[in-house]
């Protein structure tokens, strides 16, 4: 089990160290910053939706490591998905931070799996749910509740 962790572990410093998709999108045509207070953590999510399908998902930003890591991993699982694959996607993220397990679609999640400590530090919940609400403030134009 420690292996896992280490494992996780890495993923979250090497992209929280050298995000992916760390660039403004130029033909990006949904825009949302986000910001959280608590920690600092300030980013700007960029999409290209085209008849539905999120083409490409870059961020810009600044904050701590899960903030950017979460954001980094974001972003690479997005591409390629449908605007409902998106949301189910992001309500799949929100089921892994609030720890409810039984709705938790792993499969799915895939490398976001590694992510899954961060349920057991309520105060950096924020941090990691970020980039994922302000991807769906994005797309919907609402503002979602932060809970
Ligand atoms: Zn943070």
């Amino acid at each position: 089990m420690s292996d896992v962790c280490d494992l996780y572990q890495e993923l979250i410093i090497d992209h929280g160290r050298r995000p992916r998709n760390f660039t403004p999108l130029e033909n990006a045509n949904h825009i949302q910053e986000g910001y959280n207070p608590l920690c600092g953590d300030r980013l700007t999510v960029y999409l290209q939706e085209e008849n539905g399908i999120i083409q490409n998902a870059h961020f810009v930003g600044a904050g701590c490591a899960i903030s950017m890591a979460s954001a980094s991993l974001m972003t690479e699982s997005l591409k390629g998905k449908s605007l409902s694959e998106a949301r189910s996607l992001f309500d799949n993220f929100r089921s892994l931070m609030t720890g409810e397990k039984l709705t938790i679609d792993t499969q799915q999640l895939g490398k976001l799996i590694a992510l899954s400590g961060v349920a057991e530090y309520p105060s950096r919940i924020k941090c990691a749910t970020l980039s994922w609400h302000t991807m769906m403030q994005a797309l919907t134009g609402e503002k979602l509740l932060h809970e």
